[in-house]
């Protein structure tokens, strides 16, 4: 009876024991959670959040991977998240950006619920990088806004045993909560961000925008040794259609121009509205015979667009457009200085094509 009691008080200790140790591993966790929410909500940019999701998460808790797929209909994620930084982010550290949450949708059922369990190779590779090595449980959390799938974040983890149909989802679940409000509210301080940086009336970026971007891409030119070309557009004769037609059949007119611009630049170039029917564009990685090309397509079709005026009209119009492009080797110490040299150079350029009758293409070779 006596050695009954005994075993009895020693299988309660042990078993007070693994809840004390099970306690203070979740108060631990709890902290190291609640440290990694902090960073997250004071996140600045969608950007800086996904970097401190992805690398501060692994770090923090030990698991093997975190990987994150975004929904991005309108390819507004790709476009923040591409943002030239100081310097490029490893591939590990972006997110995967799908245009629909179809695939996404079947992986969680109709009740957008998170999965715990075992990896298994054909329906888990996918979200993860390759090789996927090592990971023997995964957690795969939906992150839902206004009862919407906008995302997937997944942990995948050495220990077989770390994530399970067992163990608790709380923790997980209210993490994702939180992620899903810090994107929400980054993603609003980017748009503001945009819309101080935006020209009002053509949308494109405007001068400000455009005076902090060329100085970083004459830096990302000089260190990855590329050149960077740069375009000056007017368009020609514009006056005469604000004195013809009214000022608001100018506006719409600017409108269509900078949309017929953008339509031919990739992603990571950048259109900028100069002032009043001036643009400017900066080309990374582009030489002289690609910027012409460019620069030539614009100007083309431009001259075969109707611009359709207030009272019915289809008006013809042209542009005249200045190139020049910097060598990696020509740039000085003085990024600022650089950029607005390059931008002068694309100006005198402009300058020619409208001397020499307008509706042409002209280049000038840079120089200090
Ligand atoms: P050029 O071929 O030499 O470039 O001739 P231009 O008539 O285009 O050039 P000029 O500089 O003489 O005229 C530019 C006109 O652009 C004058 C101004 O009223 C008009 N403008 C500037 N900003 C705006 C705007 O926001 N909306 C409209 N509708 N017109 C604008
Ligand atoms: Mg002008
Ligand atoms: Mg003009």
């Amino acid at each position: 009876m006596l050695l009954q009691l005994e075993q009895e008080n020693a299988r309660l200790r042990a078993q007070l024991e693994s809840l004390l140790r099970e306690g203070r591993r979740n108060q631990d966790r709890m902290r190291r959670l609640d440290a990694i929410e902090r960073q997250l909500i004071a996140a600045n940019s969608l950007s800086e959040l996904v970097l401190l999701l992805l690398s501060q998460y692994r770090s923090a808790f030990g698991v093997e991977q975190v990987t994150l797929i975004l929904i991005d209909p309108e390819q507004l994620l790709q476009k923040l998240l591409a943002e030239p930084g100081p310097s490029a982010t490893p591939s590990r550290l972006c997110p995967t950006l799908l245009p629909a949450a179809k695939n996404l949708q079947a992986l969680y059922g109709p009740e957008l619920a998170p999965w715990m369990g075992r990896y298994q190779h054909q329906q888990h590779a996918a979200l993860f990088h390759s090789p996927v090595i090592g990971i023997e449980s995964v957690a795969l959390l939906p992150l839902v806004r206004q009862g919407e799938l906008v995302g997937s974040l997944h942990f995948g983890s050495r220990n077989p045993e770390r994530y399970g149909a067992s163990s608790g989802t709380e923790f997980l679940e209210r993490f994702t909560g939180i992620v899903a409000v810090c994107m929400e509210s980054a993603l609003n301080r980017d748009r503001l961000r945009g819309i101080s940086l935006t020209d009002g009336l053509t949308g494109v970026q405007n001068r400000r925008y455009f005076e902090q971007r060329c100085k970083i891409e004459v830096s990302q030119a000089k260190r990855h040794r590329l050149p960077l070309a740069c375009m000056f557009l007017d368009v020609d004769r514009f006056k005469f259609v604000n004195d013809s037609y009214g000022h608001p059949t100018g506006d719409a007119v600017l409108r269509s121009v900078a949309g017929a611009i953008q339509a031919q630049l990739r992603l990571g170039d950048t259109v900028a509205r100069y002032g009043g029917e001036e643009f400017v564009v900066t080309l990374p990685r582009t030489d002289q015979a690609g910027a012409r090309e460019i620069a030539e397509r614009i100007r083309r079709d431009i001259e075969a667009k109707r611009f359709q005026t207030q009272c019915g009209k289809a008006i013809q119009l042209t542009i005249s457009i200045g190139l020049t492009m910097l060598d990696a080797e020509q740039i000085c110490a003085d990024h600022e200085a650089a950029a607005s040299q390059l931008v002068a150079q694309a100006d005198k350029a402009l300058y020619q094509a409208k001397s020499g009758g307008r509706n042409r293409v002209e280049w000038l070779d840079f120089s200090v």
